[in-house]
């Protein structure tokens, strides 16, 4: 299994995931445009896509997915909540997650989960093959036990550390917007990603990866170093997500 970032932050996420014959996009936070020069620059040709599959109506997830899906006749992957809460407008193809109900693209499954974060019926995505596991959790404001549980033994990990609690704090935000984001429906501090680290089975965890870091709000120096020190492993073994150029394909291993 192989993974892919297009952009990773609160100006859009969109992530990739491919196995075998299957791509999926999680999230198209970009406009149609932009998604397509983005997938390019990592060699995919958007009429590959088997399917979008989005965690949640925020801007910076679902922007350009309406126009893509309509292009490239994509089809869609999203909770009723989510459906209900958007305006992706009419698309081809949509289907409904049930959170905690497994999808299936030929040998990759997908497994959803929920997340308390301030969005209608929000969801993060656990992948799986015979061979491995990969997990994506962004934009939830707080570790629950079921996060926890979901994300025990993975292979890989793309995991929120969307700010620094100072850095928060002194920042230039409006003071509701810091209440929003530090929340527990809001985003992951760096000091919570590293708690989560610590709880789960990190046994096989072999690639790590810091994503929807706030560029105002935090430093990838900062979370990077969260993250290395709760799971004591070099600060340089730790990746990082970009908003401008996300990051290249890796392997889960
Ligand atoms: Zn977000
Ligand atoms: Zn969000």
């Amino acid at each position: 299994m192989q993974f892919a970032s297009l952009g990773s932050g609160s100006r859009g996420n969109a992530t990739l995931v491919r196995y075998k014959s299957k791509t999926l996009l999680v999230d198209c936070g970009f406009s149609l445009r932009e998604a397509e020069m983005r997938l390019q620059r990592i060699g995919v040709k958007a009429e590959m896509i088997d399917a979008v599959l989005v965690t949640h109506e925020h801007t910076d997830h679902i922007r350009g997915v309406g126009a893509f899906a309509r292009k490239h006749k994509t089809p869609i992957w999203m909770t009723h909540g989510t459906r209900r809460a958007n305006s992706i407008g009419e698309v081809p193809d949509c289907n409904e997650i049930i959170i905690g109900e497994q999808l299936k693209f030929d040998d990759i499954t997908v497994t959803p989960f929920s997340v308390p974060h301030d969005a209608s019926e929000p969801c993060q995505f656990l992948f799986s093959t015979s061979e491995h596991k990969l997990g994506i959790l962004t934009d939830t404001g707080m570790i629950t036990p079921h996060i926890v549980h979901m994300l025990n033994g993975v292979n890989a990990l793309l995991l929120e550390c969307n700010h620094d609690i100072e850095m928060l704090a002194d920042g230039e935000y409006p003071p509701h917007l810091k209440k929003r984001v530090g929340s527990d429906y809001g985003h992951l501090n760096n000091l919570q990603a590293a708690e989560l680290l610590a709880k789960i089975d990190s046994s096989k965890l072999a690639t790590i990866v810091a994503m929807h870091i706030s560029e105002k709000n935090n430093d990838p120096i900062l979370a990077r170093q969260a993250l290395a020190e709760a799971i004591d492993w070099d600060f340089d073994d730790i990746h990082v997500a970009h908003q401008a150029e996300g990051f290249d394909w890796m392997s889960v291993n």
